[in-house]
């Protein structure tokens, strides 16, 4: 059904098994603060271990140009060995002596990580001398890491090129998920999107466009939106020079019959700090000096009722710089929402992104969601309708 070659084919006994995971957790003072991509990615692990393999663990942590000590894997590693349970080795590099020496010492069911691999340029460039030096490592290659399938990097796509390659467990679950909400979904479809800037959502606005019924556009994007309309903004977020754009996206919704929602109302203040003195205000009730930080009381409700009519919903982005209180109102009032209709079965609901994640997490939310994608860059392309390269290369050795 999907394309390609799973772990259900794998027979890992006293094999070399490169995972690509995405081990990129936040860290402060060199801790995990949050474990969830690596409970994600602890399936795959422990399954192959499991059966005799001997998994080394390929991950980039940050976004190094070189060796930086404070990025380096080690304290990750740790933290993965104490969700799955089992000690997880660690190799300073993740090509070279270091790295040969120790997949050299491993025996069937032993885990091993190899330090962070942007560590070397190769990694971005996809460089074929970087790629072979980690194939030389491995037997077979396994992708779990959908979060870094965007990037066609050495560890993320080059080594399918090398060794037989195969999904992972939570790529293969994170798209099969991803998959039945926008390849067949149950209509109508509606998509919010939210957050800072038109600019790095357009390609996203513009292709979704094709594929939902309803639109919902909130956050710092909706004023743009707005802008081009013509209502004043105040001081609030807003990309003036991108109105042509915004306006030809409301055009292309008209041609296209698809229904779009933009704010009615917004909680403007002078100042953007935690509890600032704010009031609701209809859209280009703003004053100059205020700001839009949230979406008002009766975008909301109207917000709540096209959920109400739709049967999917894929959302990325909040309504509100939500980091702030009380601007995180709207995003945790239609979470709550969206949260109650997925339980009651009336709608299935995919979430991902960071921000998103987390104001989800924040208001509660996300563990009622039929789906949260822990991906970034990933869950956009995907939304975007974009080819996926760490997918594409396992459909192509399919
Ligand atoms: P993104 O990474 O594009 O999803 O943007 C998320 C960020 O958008 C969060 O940090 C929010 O605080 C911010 N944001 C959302 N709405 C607004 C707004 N009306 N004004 C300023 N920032 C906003």
């Amino acid at each position: 059904m999907s394309g390609f070659h799973t772990l259900d084919e794998v027979d890992a006994r006293g094999k070399r098994v490169l995972v690509r995971a995405d081990l990129n957790v936040p860290m402060e003072n060199g801790r995990v603060t949050d474990a969830t991509r690596l409970e994600r990615t602890a399936a795959t692990v422990t399954e192959l271990a499991d059966n005799g393999g001997r998994v080394i663990i390929l991950s980039h942590l940050g976004r190094p140009k070189q060796r930086t000590p404070e990025l380096s894997l080690k304290p990750v590693a740790q933290a993965l060995s104490e969700v799955i349970h089992r000690p997880v080795g660690f190799a300073d590099d993740c090509i070279g002596a270091a790295a040969e020496s120790a997949v050299g010492a491993m025996t069937d069911g032993d885990v091993l990580c190899l330090e962070n691999t942007r560590f070397h340029r190769g990694e971005e460039k996809n460089d074929p001398a970087f790629v072979d030096a980690l194939a030389r490592l491995g037997d077979i290659w396994v992708n779990d890491g959908f979060s870094v399938s965007h990037r066609a990097h050495a560890s993320t796509e080059g080594l399918g090129h090398k060794l037989p390659a195969y999904a992972g467990r939570s790529l293969e679950a994170e798209l099969a998920a991803l998959g039945a909400a926008l390849e067949s979904p149950q209509r109508p479809l509606a998509a919010i999107v939210g957050g800072a800037k038109v600019s790095t959502k357009l390609d996203l606005l513009g292709n979704l466009l094709n594929r939902v019924d309803i639109l919902i556009i909130g956050g710092g994007m909706a004023n743009t939106f707005l802008a081009a309309q013509g209502r004043p903004v105040g001081k609030s977020l807003c990309e003036h020079d991108l109105a042509e754009t915004a306006l030809g996206i409301l055009h292309k919704a008209k041609t296209q019959n698809r229904e779009i929602v933009l704010p009615v109302d917004a909680v403007a203040a002078r100042e953007f700090k935690a509890n600032a003195p704010s009031r609701v205000v209809p859209v280009g009730g703003v004053e100059a000096d205020e700001m839009m930080l949230d979406v008002g009381p009766r975008t909301v409700e109207h917000v709540m009722s096209v959920l109400a009519r739709s049967r999917t919903l894929v959302w990325n982005g909040p309504f509100g710089a939500f980091e702030t209180e009380p601007f995180d109102t709207a995003t945790v009032e239609v979470a709550e929402a969206a949260a109650e209709l997925t339980q009651a079965g009336n709608l299935v609901s995919i979430a991902g992104g960071g921000d998103t994640v987390a104001a989800l997490n924040a208001a509660n939310a996300a563990s009622r969601f039929t789906y949260v994608s822990t991906a970034g860059g990933a869950f956009l392309e995907w939304m975007e309708g974009k080819a996926l390269p760490g997918v594409e290369i396992l459909r192509a050795r399919a």
